[in-house]
């Protein structure tokens, strides 16, 4: 039977989705929205090499999913509605309640909603997004994949804040973490690859949005974002870990308002503030050509992310299986991986193979592999993510319960 899930990731004014044949985990389309509500909506669609795209106005989410179905059934991507068994949601923030991916009825959506102060930036789009396919395909399960549900295990001394513990308390103020979806998917391949759930690792998600995470025994016990995915390593345009003071004394040096500092800190710090680039690619090409604030913004991107090898090295009492690159920086830049391997290569007794690190780029033939040479204390790999799997494998598992319950309820009534 043809078995098709839909993950979908939606903004304020777009939709990602990916169509997923199941278990088989073959990706048969992708395709994104954009500007939805705005003047010169477009939609696109990816598969086999091929590209469909238009442009229409699109008003709402629910017309952004009535055209995705649309389309689907137009290249035949599904014979029919029913095809679709099942709906995986990302969404940015499940708080302490919610440790796994989970099917939503009205009181997990409730929670959503709610949760909106704590994922001010996103949560709107993604309620939006499930409202959309609730009314599109009614009946069939949806499932909420949390980016923070994987940093659930961390300990409480990883997680607190030395802030008046009643702001933790009352208000839950602590460390949340997130792309807890790409990690689990990282860890989840790993424990494939070394055969035991029993993985200690140290990965490293280095794209726009950048964040670490130190895995013992599978499990997520630190991660570099925090509260929200402002704090941690120096990002594409967020500024990563500074002194609060920094933000009362700019509102008032500069004249700005809160938001306007915080803003600030998004989207136009990190290695855009350093050097006026947030690509990573652009950085590395001006500091080939001497630009010395691309040089600095490359050094200091690097040694943000070593400084946290180190810490979760010590962690985990110096037995790390294997520390990943991964996303858009770690997986495509060759120099950012071979200067971080240099800086940890004499205390971790760490080898990198040359050769292997400057064939692993996912415009060239080789996607994922290892770049430590054998006689390495630890393994350093590359390993594509692949978010969409690991909600669209969430969804599968989940729907498929969901719907066993539903039996069972049928059969007992
Ligand atoms: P996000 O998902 O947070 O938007 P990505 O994982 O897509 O981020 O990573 C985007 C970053 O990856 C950019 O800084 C970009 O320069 C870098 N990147 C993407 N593709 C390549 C490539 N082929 N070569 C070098 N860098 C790349």
């Amino acid at each position: 039977m043809n078995e098709k899930y839909l993950v979908i990731n939606a903004g304020s004014s777009s939709l990602k989705f990916s169509l997923y044949e199941m278990p088989e985990e073959k990706e048969i389309v992708n395709g994104y929205v954009e500007r939805i509500g705005n003047e010169g909506s477009c939609y696109s669609l990816k598969y086999n090499g091929n590209k469909i795209q238009k442009e229409k106005l699109i008003m709402s989410h629910v017309e952004a999913v009535q055209i995705m179905l649309q389309e689907l059934l137009q290249n035949n991507f599904i014979s029919d509605l029913s095809d679709i068994k099942g709906v995986g949601h990302r969404v940015l923030h499940g708080a302490e309640k919610y440790s796994d991916s989970v099917i939503i009825d009205d009181s997990v959506l409730n929670d959503i909603v709610s949760l909106t102060e704590l994922g001010p930036l996103h949560h709107p789009g993604q309620i939006d997004g499930i409202k959309a396919m609730q009314e599109c395909l009614p009946g069939v399960p949806q499932v909420a994949v949390y980016d923070t549900a994987f940093h659930q295990t961390m300990p409480i001394e990883n997680y607190l804040y030395a802030t008046p513990y009643e702001w933790y308390e009352k208000d839950g103020v602590r460390k949340y973490g997130f792309h807890g979806t790409s990690h689990k998917y990282i860890t989840e391949t790993m424990k494939e690859h070394y055969g035991t759930d029993n993985v200690n690792l140290i990965i490293c998600h280095l794209g726009s949005g950048a964040s670490m995470c130190c895995v013992k025994n599978g499990k997520s016990i630190d991660t570099t974002m925090g509260f929200t995915p402002l704090a941690g390593l120096i990002m594409g345009t967020r500024s990563g870990d500074i002194d609060p003071s920094i933000i009362p004394y700019i509102m008032k040096k500069q004249n700005k308002t809160i938001n306007e500092v915080i803003d600030d800190l998004n989207k136009k710090s990190g290695l855009l503030g350093i050097a006026s680039k947030n690509d990573f690619r652009d950085i590395c090409a001006m500091a080939n050509n001497g630009n010395t604030n691309a040089q600095l913004a490359f050094t200091k991107f690097k040694k943000s992310v070593v400084k946290q090898i180190a810490d979760y090295y010590f962690q985990l009492n110096g037995k790390v299986d294997a520390i990943i690159f991964t996303a858009g920086i770690g997986e495509n830049t060759p120099s950012i991986r071979e200067a971080i391997v240099n800086e940890i290569s004499n205390p971790m007794n760490i080898k990198l193979n040359k050769e292997s690190n400057n064939n692993i780029a996912s415009f060239k033939e080789q996607k994922s592999g290892k770049i430590s040479t054998n006689e390495s204390s630890t393994d350093v790999l590359v390993i594509p993510t692949n978010e969409e799997l690991m909600i669209a494998l969430d969804t599968y598992r989940l729907s498929k319960e969901n719907n066993k319950d539903n039996n069972k309820t049928k059969v007992y009534k």
